[in-house]
């Protein structure tokens, strides 16, 4: 059975930086994924908002957080389809699916349908989350990454490498870990992930790995499995 990896993607890194999407980015996301599906990889994606809408946060400036949450959503489904549009660029087929049906851009969650698409090759684009407020898209990584059998959930962060034993961004002496377990990640509190996360993948041991986009050619390591960032595991 060939390899099948579902790799979790920020929103923060559609923008480099910006709010919206930045096309050079995308573009160059796009030919690293498509250079490990012709390598025989099987890959399927959730897309993060944060270049958008954050739920969360507008919910601090008075909006009703579900509503807030829905919107952060919508933002997930438009990084989606800017991705599939790049990846299809290359030669490399792709489906999009909501969690939230919208039949004229995207196919709605049907994980059995995503498997065959996997199998036939197809670049599968997980949009709107879970579908439901109060999630992250680093959860539902977790969740779809479980429902679709992959082997493995590749947590691509934006600005960090991998998992410290502190917030390296305020603690400068912070140490990277190789890898470490679940239960430590939760019993020392790293936010790299969210806990929700940590916590279904130990149930179901399933391994994490946390990278980070410092170099180019780092997401399409992950795909292959080369040893990079952290791996979390049981
Ligand atoms: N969101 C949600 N339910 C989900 C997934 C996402 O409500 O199942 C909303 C939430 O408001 C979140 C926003 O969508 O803030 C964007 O997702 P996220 O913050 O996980 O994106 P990232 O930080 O990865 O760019």
């Amino acid at each position: 059975m060939s390899r099948r990896v579902l790799l979790k993607l920020s929103g923060e890194v559609f923008g480099g930086g910006q709010i919206g999407i930045d096309p050079d980015v995308v573009s160059g996301i796009a030919v690293q994924v498509a250079e490990a599906v012709q390598e025989g990889i099987e890959v399927a994606i959730v897309v993060g908002g944060g270049n958008f809408f954050r739920g969360a946060e507008l919910s601090q400036r008075g909006m009703e957080r579900s509503r807030a949450d829905y919107i952060g959503m919508l933002g997930t489904v438009m990084n989606a389809l800017a991705l599939q549009d790049f990846i299809e660029k290359t030669g490399v087929e792709t489906r999009v699916q909501s969690a939230i049906t919208m039949a004229q851009v995207a196919e709605p969650y049907i994980p059995r349908r995503a498997m065959r698409h996997l199998e036939k090759g197809r670049v599968v684009i997980f949009g709107a989350g879970a579908g439901m407020p109060y999630f992250s898209t680093d959860t539902v990584s977790a969740q779809r990454a479980l429902e679709i059998k992959a082997d493995a959930v590749l947590m691509s962060k934006n600005g960090v490498d991998g998992v410290y034993d502190a917030d390296p961004r305020t603690t400068p002496d912070a140490q990277k870990y190789d890898q470490l377990t679940f239960d430590e990640a939760l019993a020392r509190g790293l936010k790299v992930v969210d806990a929700a996360a940590f916590a279904l993948c130990m149930e179901n041991r399933l391994p994490m790995i946390v990278f980070g986009m410092e170099n180019d050619g780092n997401i399409a390591r992950a795909l292959r499995g080369e040893k990079i960032g952290t791996l979390v595991h049981a």
